[in-house]
């Protein structure tokens, strides 16, 4: 066994990030509730990076014709 490289006793489930044992899955069932939580959780930095993908697409050139017409057309 090599200290340099220490194994955790436990790993997330990739599907749900329930603890399971590194030694093997027990026979482990993902539960619906929670592997949707994980997924959101997965995917909030993507919701928060369109929000900043956003307000600076907003100051290129076809950003500002889009808020021009949007503008206009309130
Ligand atoms: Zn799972």
């Amino acid at each position: 066994m090599s200290l340099a490289f220490p194994s955790p006793d436990h790993l997330p489930c990739p599907d749900c990030g329930a603890s399971l044992p590194a030694a093997g899955d027990a026979g482990h069932v993902c539960d619906d509730e929670r592997r949707i939580d994980y997924r959101l959780v997965e995917l909030q930095p993507g919701i928060e990076r369109f929000d900043l993908d956003l307000a600076v697409w907003l100051e290129t050139p076809g950003g500002r014709f889009a808020r021009f017409i949007a503008e206009r057309d309130r």
